[in-house]
């Protein structure tokens, strides 16, 4: 109705369409306002409504322990590299997981404020499987384990968590939050860039249990750069990002009512293996990932000939599936099939390739 394309576009990425009509129709007057959610001071009570809702909302579709802070930062996933090692670094040590280009960069921006201790990677196989993380090696100061718990680029996913013997673990979850159920308990630190799989770029969403925000951190430490200040000022110690607060809060409601992280998660195992059944069969495509390391949310496969990739790439483009070329790291194409990609799209997608592979035997 409205000639959208298949985008499948790793970030920011398709959003769903009933959250982008209710914004439209709310743009110019929210509800009786007499302006737009653009336009309010964050210092209103309209506003500050909606930023409760909408971590009322998170808190209630997660099932967020009350020991556990929801605070919104500005400064996407990436700001979190350092944020994390400021504030989380007591004994200046800490274990991470190398599993791809997210980890990696977290890795190095750590090593900036302390040791960082890779414990197991997967660089031996360009990042296309999850270590086995049964039993690392973690010293007994280590202040906690680090993983990015699904790798965009690389395609990968952890189904079975790491023991960490007992230390916090701390997850990156942009490119998988809120695609099927978290028992946030077992973990120390979430957060998610929100532009992946909810809402626009620009925000990220910690949550964070209550003991592990600290007051005594170096004195140095800008002061935008500490949960505590975020915590305390109910995430609006400055201007916060409000406009996706509210969309972010509006996704949260949309799930809410589709039934909840499961019945998302079941959602998006039946597309994501409309997609990998076609690889598996496929004579030209094949999938970089190994089985039980697949992504629900990020797939990348390869014809094994770049110039046939970039052959696909174009064919698809024309037939109009957007953004299907794979990250220089990996090649080929990839498929980013988030929340609020439909089932329809993949099964476009799907008979598109077959329709390539077909033609170009
Ligand atoms: C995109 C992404 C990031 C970086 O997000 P920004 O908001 O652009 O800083 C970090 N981690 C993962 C897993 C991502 O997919």
């Amino acid at each position: 109705m409205y000639n959208r394309s298949y985008n499948f576009s790793a970030g920011p990425a398709t959003m769903p369409v009933p959250v982008l009509e209710e914004i439209r129709d709310e743009i110019l007057n929210y509800r009786g306002a007499g302006m737009g959610v653009m336009e309010m001071s964050h210092r209103s009570k309209v506003y500050q409504q909606i930023i409760d809702e909408a971590e009322q909302d998170l808190r209630d579709l997660m099932g967020i322990p009350d020991n556990y802070r929801v605070l919104f930062i500005q400064g996407g996933a990436t700001l979190q590299f350092a944020m994390i090692p400021m504030n989380l670094m007591k004994n200046g040590k800490a274990v991470y997981v190398e599993t791809g280009a997210w980890s990696k960069k977290a890795i190095s921006e750590a090593k900036k404020y302390g040791e960082v201790i890779v414990a197991a990677s997967s660089k031996d196989k360009n990042y296309s499987y999850i270590p086995d993380c049964s039993d690392l090696d973690i010293p007994e100061d280590a202040d906690y384990v680090y993983i990015c718990e699904n790798e965009t680029i690389h395609g990968t996913t952890w189904n079975k968590l790491p023991d960490t013997k007992g230390k916090i673990l701390v997850s990156d979850q942009s490119s998988m939050f809120l695609s099927k159920p978290c028992n946030v308990a077992d973990y120390g630190l979430i957060y998610a860039g929100v532009q992946k799989n909810v809402g626009p770029a620009g925000m990220v969403v910690v949550i964070i249990r209550e003991d592990l925000i600290r007051e005594d951190l170096d004195p140095k430490t800008p002061v935008y750069m500490s949960y505590k200040t975020h915590n305390d000022a109910g995430s609006m110690y400055n201007t916060p990002n409000c406009w996706a607060i509210y969309v972010c809060g509006k996704v949260f409601k949309y799930l809410k009512n589709l039934g909840g992280l499961e019945k998302m998660q079941e959602i998006n195992e039946d597309k994501a293996k409309v997609m990998y059944d076609f690889l598996d069969q496929s004579a030209m495509f094949k999938g970089t990932v190994e089985k039980e390391s697949r992504s629900l949310m990020n797939i990348p496969f390869v014809t094994g000939d770049a110039e046939l990739d970039a052959k696909v790439v174009a064919y698809t483009k024309a037939a109009g599936f957007e953004n299907l070329k794979g990250h220089k790291s990996v090649g080929g194409l990839r498929a980013s099939t988030y929340n609020a990609m439909p089932k329809e799209g993949v099964e476009a997608l799907v008979d598109c390739l077959k329709k390539f592979e077909e033609e170009n035997k």
